[in-house]
């Protein structure tokens, strides 16, 4: 019996479940405070899923109304959304010795623990710079998931899931039309993730989405009846 509960096992390992048409993974970048006041509560009407990567860089610790507070980091977890580790001070990896980028991960990781909320599974590279040794770092810390930048689809076959690639970064010159490209790539056993930072993101206006944008990015996910998750709802898609 304990044989064959085993060989079972192993088979689902071995065969990831086949990605379907028009999957795309929302995520959430640097902590903003609209995330929690006029995010949430919007996808939570549409009934889609998000993951939030939590910094306690920039003005996290001084501007309470700008910055999300660990309390309303915890709501979001309560209210079904995933937490994702974006780092203590939001330093490029590549800047960072080994033990300060440890130091910074692991931080997220205890104040999660902290406010209840469990240790996270998906990385978001601060300033999109990736390095070998911090997903050398991930991996023995037990992420399965990483975002960086670019713009294009994530491939399960043939990217490496902690580097996964964003299909459309949210900034203040982005169009509908822009946004409806990016959805159309999830088709094919590919996935759209989507980067967002404030909504709207009044301390860094370069990466800022108006709400009213924001709204129609949603609704074309609406109307093209997509399945709208959290990056880690992506490990059941993992080779
Ligand atoms: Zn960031």
């Amino acid at each position: 019996m304990k044989h064959l509960l085993l060989s079972l096992l192993v088979a689902f390992s071995l065969f990831a479940e086949p990605v379907p048409d028009k999957l795309v993974v929302l995520t959430f970048d640097d902590s903003v405070a609209s995330q929690a006041t006029f995010v949430a509560p919007l996808l939570k009407q549409h009934g889609f899923g998000a993951t939030f990567f939590i910094t306690e860089g920039f003005e996290f610790l001084v501007d309470k109304k700008n910055y999300m507070t660990w309390e309303q980091i915890k709501l979001l977890h309560q209210d079904g959304f995933e937490i994702g580790n974006h780092t203590r001070k939001h330093a490029g990896v590549t800047k960072q010795k080994p033990e300060q980028l440890a130091a910074d991960v692991e931080f997220i990781e205890q104040q999660c623990i902290k406010y209840g909320i469990p240790k996270p599974i998906s990385f978001c590279y601060p300033g999109y710079a990736t390095s070998e040794a911090a997903l050398k770092l991930l991996e023995e810390r037990g992420y399965l998931l990483a975002r960086a930048g670019g713009e294009k689809p994530f491939d399960p076959t043939t990217d490496n899931p902690l580097m996964l690639p964003q299909a459309f970064d949210g900034k203040p010159e982005s169009t509908l039309e822009q946004f409806k490209a990016s959805v159309a790539l999830a088709k094919a056993g590919k996935i759209a993730v989507m980067t967002f930072h404030g909504v709207p993101d009044l301390k860094h206006p370069c990466v800022n989405t108006s709400p009213e944008k924001f709204k129609a990015y949603m609704q074309h996910l609406k109307d093209e009846g997509c399945t709208v998750i959290a990056m880690r709802d992506l490990a059941k898609y993992l080779h």
